[in-house]
């Protein structure tokens, strides 16, 4: 097997190319075939640099390596069809020696025009084919008067089938496919020509990808034949639709693949969501980690139904993945955020032992990786008492509190969780206060915040030192108030 995913760097990745090129990957991987990465650069206009390194990001962020394409290489080479312009003009050249094309002199105005006709008369927009009968005489006259043209594709009579693997067998009569351009007037291919020939040279056995492709299909099968080459089996993929059941787009949000690795979500967990988006194991199992798909994944349970986009179980599933992660890989995970903050460098090895300890209390509180900042921000900031918290350290008994577990805690021997709590616990003890009331000035004064991640094991990672500094700012912040 031979399979390909074939982006169109006008733009970044979204999580549609981002599955197609996931099923493709799991095709090849499953069994044993290969995953080309073509990139379909043809419309020079609106392809760009950044968008090519960013689909290569993405993909590299997802785990799907390509076997040829960009960077690797391979056989077939190159993997841009910018640099493949020649096969794209020989294979043109062929289909118009053997009377398969045609040139086409109407002007795009012209073209333009006729096809507002038609719909305003209520006929079909499709070119009229005028140009199929130009003698040819009439056409080597034109063309030696420099007069511009495109070459067009004669589609044959008759109909043709697309064997989708996912749909079964769709019809398409060819009376209702146009004679689509295969070069256009300035001598650039289009989709259709470039895509054919490279999957032909390519070699490429199985092409899946989004069903918006569908009426491609039957023009790109007409021009396999039209070449004398076979076919690649075929399958078209579900659309992906938001919850109010319409096309998956910007509508819904940003649904770039870069914008998920920014806020935090795991590959894995990603790469779990995207293959149940059309696809199943068996109905009911939603955590499938990625060995598992590979050994499973099969077009058989592909649906043809649209696949909705859920957000909420998205972010489910990703707290899943972050739940079983190791404190090593977790807190590795989340320096990139903290560094994106400013809270640490990347490779500070006293902020990783920090991130360490943090781990295990913040892992259940979040859903995604950038849910970390906030929670763990005070272990390496001073921090300000938000607004609705400062009270908490203002008042005669906020005060006592904070005075008291000040002064135990600069007595304890051994500043361990167990050491702080009973040291509180102490304190509040002394006072008359309830633990849980007396413990919120030390949460406010050493984080920041009523919701900090536990307290004891938090003030223990921030050390004694600070604690102490902490409390006694809330003593006179409070205090000032209170004058
Ligand atoms: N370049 C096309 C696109 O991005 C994909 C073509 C194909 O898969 O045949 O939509």
């Amino acid at each position: 097997m031979r399979l390909r995913f074939a982006p169109s760097p006008t733009g970044y990745l979204h999580v549609g190319g981002a599955r197609t090129a996931l099923y493709n990957w799991l095709l090849a991987r499953r069994f044993g075939g290969a995953f080309v990465l073509r990139i379909e650069d043809t419309d020079i206009s609106r392809s760009t640099e950044e968008a090519i390194e960013a689909i290569l990001e993405d993909m590299r962020w997802l785990g799907l390596d390509w076997d040829e394409g960009p960077e690797t290489g391979g056989d077939h080479w190159p993997y841009r069809q910018t640099g493949r312009a020649t096969l794209y003009l020989k294979a043109a050249r062929s289909l118009l020696e053997e009377g398969k094309a045609y040139r086409c002199f109407c002007l795009p105005e012209e073209l333009e025009a006729r096809r507002e006709k038609a719909v305003a008369e209520g006929r079909s927009p499709m070119y009229d084919r005028r140009c199929r009968s130009i003698p040819p005489e009439e056409t080597h006259r034109m063309e030696q008067e420099g007069r511009p043209f495109a070459l067009r594709f004669l589609v044959p009579e008759g109909e043709t089938v697309v064997r989708d693997a996912i749909r079964g067998d769709i019809t398409f009569n060819n009376a209702e496919i146009e004679d689509f351009v295969l070069l256009r007037g300035d001598g650039t291919p289009t989709y259709n020509l470039a895509v054919v020939v490279d999957d032909r040279d390519m070699e490429i056995s199985h092409v899946v990808r989004g069903d918006d492709h569908l009426p491609n299909t039957p023009k790109q099968i007409l021009l396999y034949r039209a070449l004398d080459t076979a076919e690649p089996a075929f399958a078209h993929l579900p659309m992906i639709v938001g919850q109010d059941g319409k096309p998956l787009s910007k509508r819904h949000g940003d649904v770039a693949v870069g914008r998920f690795r920014e806020e935090g979500f795991l590959p894995d967990a990603m790469v779990n969501f995207l293959a149940l988006l059309g696809w199943s194991l068996d109905d009911a199992t939603t955590i499938i980690d990625r060995r598992t798909l590979v050994t499973n994944f099969g077009l058989e349970r592909v649906g043809s139904k649209p696949a909705v986009w859920d957000d909420d179980k998205l972010l489910w599933m990703n707290a899943q993945y972050i739940m079983a992660m190791g404190d090593e890989d977790l807190a590795r995970a989340l320096m990139p955020f903290l560094a994106r903050e400013g809270l640490a460098e990347e490779d500070d090895e006293q902020a990783l032992e920090r991130m360490l300890s943090a781990a295990p209390l913040i892992r259940e509180r979040m859903k995604v990786l950038s849910d970390a900042v906030p929670l763990v921000a005070f272990l390496f900031r001073e921090v300000e008492a938000e607004e609705e918290a400062k009270e908490l350290l203002r008042g005669e008994e906020n005060q006592a509190i904070l005075r008291e577990t000040g002064k135990r805690l600069l007595e304890l021997d051994r500043f361990d969780s167990a050491s702080i709590e009973e040291a509180l616990r102490a304190t509040a003890e002394g006072m008359g206060i309830k633990p849980r009331k007396a413990f919120q000035p030390i949460r406010v004064a050493v984080s920041g915040s009523r919701v900090s991640p536990p307290l004891f094991e938090s003030m223990h990672i921030l050390g004694r030192e600070k604690c102490m500094q902490r409390i006694a700012r809330a003593l006179e912040a409070g205090g000032e108030q209170d004058r």
